[in-house]
């Protein structure tokens, strides 16, 4: 099976949350799966689909289960993305709705990542911005043509290539021209249009509308005959995508339950249930390699299971950076996100002055919409010495938090699967949590559970409930002792790499693509 990823964003040349951290761990760890001693034990040979009642289908025989490598992912070359010197560039002219002569051409720029290939598509108008997605004004007007342009580029490279495809993997709504255009500009074209499109969902608020004026730019006036319906103003391209797509899953198998339901479909309900069998959720890994407390350079001291010395080194050194008093043994809370309505900062900027009255600390760390944390920033005016806000985007920042807080928040009021709460608990940091989604289907409550309990969930996405879990939390933390140390252990001790389970998922998720591709 030859796998092609398309995505808007993959570590380390462009992230913005967790897509990046999971398009760059799930190819390399799909295309390990490809290595001739991985296969015999790694591939599941039959169980696939976990759904929210349970396995949802089988993996076809007859489909291939190796995982031929390279595998692909094609990227945007965006403002700043530095490529390695021995980078293959090739000129590419590709089908262009807007240009004058009907094509443009751009550059394939091509170099092997740590176990897979990237392929970056270089056009400067389109990429060269100040953001991936849109400037201070909001979304760029011009998305459907920057991202059509990505996944057309994409499939004109694979037209060139000297082997078919068989899996197109699309992740989030700008990937999903990809598919609309094997249908429609490439129907005729085996080589693509043979191949199954598995679609992956990492946040179902983000859908890509398209007003007829946008779609001028994705498509040819006849394309767009076929692809929206008379009278309509437009076109979503995650309906679409999902509509036209062998198989749809989303990133963890809670979410997939919940988004399923009017409360958390965000319209797409109706259409994800018509899809039966077809749709599921997969639960993402995180990459235990480049996540890992015992290897961490931007950490002051490292650490691991069973000796926590350096975690309390880093401990220090994280309040000395934020200027809080490295002495003072009270909790330290730590929160990392996109500000984002999602991400729930605004019931820790409420529950924060009981917070502090109790003589917890508050770190968030976050880029975005500045009114998210505007309340927090006022409290940290005056609470210096108390809470930090820091509004930029800082791998090593965001690293020393993980391992230097006592506790790590996440109160999103709903989460597809989140990474944040698998690397607090892998850095020994409990996590307090929202019960939805994948935090839902990763953290489990002490104190429901006290032998297996991993952090603190809370019910509702309201500040009394966060504060609630909070106190809880506290009350451990200051408690200490064997508990403490025991709750620590048990979420270091969590598997959650890519080997463990998801790559296999996936693997076999994309033999059924296949499979359900051959019987179209
Ligand atoms: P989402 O995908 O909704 O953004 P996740 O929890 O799945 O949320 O993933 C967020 C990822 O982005 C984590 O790796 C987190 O550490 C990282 N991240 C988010 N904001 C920042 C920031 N301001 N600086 C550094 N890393 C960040």
């Amino acid at each position: 099976m030859r796998v092609v990823c398309i995505s808007a964003e993959c570590e380390p040349w462009a992230k913005t949350g967790g897509l990046g951290d999971v398009v760059d761990a799930l190819a390399r760890a799909v295309a390990a799966i490809g290595e001739p001693e991985a296969t015999a034990q790694q591939v599941v040979q039959s169980q696939v689909w976990v759904g929210t009642g349970g396995v949802m289908g089988q993996a076809p025989s007859g489909v291939s289960a190796h995982v031929e490598r390279p595998v692909d992912v094609f990227l945007p070359r965006y403002r700043g993305v530095s490529v390695p010197e021995d980078a293959k560039v090739t000129p590419l002219v590709v089908p262009d709705p807007l240009a004058p002569e009907g094509v443009t051409e751009v550059s394939l720029v091509e170099f092997e990542a740590r176990g897979y290939r990237v392929r970056l598509i270089d056009h400067p108008p389109a990429f060269d911005r100040e953001g991936y997605y849109g400037g201070i004004d909001g979304d760029y007007a011009d998305n459907g043509w920057r991202f059509g342009l990505l996944c057309r580029a994409a499939l004109e490279a694979l037209l060139d290539d000297d082997r078919p495809v068989d899996v197109l993997h699309l992740h989030d709504w700008q990937a999903m021209p990809a598919v609309l255009l094997r249908d429609v500009a490439y129907a005729a074209y085996p080589r693509i249009s043979s191949a199954a499109v598995m679609a992956t969902i990492h946040n179902m608020a983000y859908q890509g509308w398209l007003s007829r004026e946008q779609l001028a730019g994705l498509a040819t006036p006849d394309e767009i005959a076929e692809l929206v319906a008379p009278g309509a103003e437009g076109l979503l391209l995650l309906r679409e995508g999902i509509q036209r797509a062998e198989l749809v899953n989303t990133v963890s198998p809670g979410y997939a339950g919940e988004v399923l339901t009017p409360a958390f479909g965000m319209g797409m309900d109706p259409v994800l249930a018509r899809l039966g069998h077809r749709f599921g959720g997969i639960l993402n890994g995180l990459d235990t390699v480049v996540w890992d407390p015992a290897t961490d350079e931007a950490l002051s001291a490292t650490y691991s299971r069973g000796d926590l010395a350096g975690k309390a080194q880093c401990r220090r050194a994280l309040l000395t950076e934020l200027g809080f008093d490295p002495d003072d043994d009270r909790p330290v809370l730590g929160m990392i996100g996109r500000l984002d309505p999602q991400k729930g900062f605004d019931l820790l900027a409420r529950a924060a002055p009981a917070l502090l009255d109790e003589g917890a600390r508050i770190v968030a760390l976050g880029t975005g919409d500045r009114k998210q944390v505007s309340k927090l920033r006022a409290i940290a005016a005056k609470r210096p010495d108390a809470v930090a806000v820091v509004e930029k985007f800082d791998r090593g920042l965001a690293r020393r938090i993980y391992a230097g807080a006592d506790l790590y928040l996440m109160p999103s009021r709903f989460e597809p699967c989140g990474q944040g709460q698998m690397i607090a608990l892998r850095y020994g940091t409990p996590a307090i949590v929202h019960r939805t989604g994948g935090l839902a289907d990763t953290v489990v409550d002490v104190d429901a559970y006290p032998d297996e309990g991993t952090g603190f969930v809370f019910a509702a996405p309201k500040t009394a409930a966060l504060l609630e879990a909070c106190r809880r939390a506290m009350s451990h933390h200051h408690a200490g002792g064997e508990a403490w140390a025991a709750l620590q252990d048990r979420g270091m001790a969590i598997d959650w790499s890519w080997e463990a389970g998801p790559a296999e998922q996936y693997a076999a998720s994309y033999r059924r693509a296949v499979s359900l591709r051959r019987e179209r």
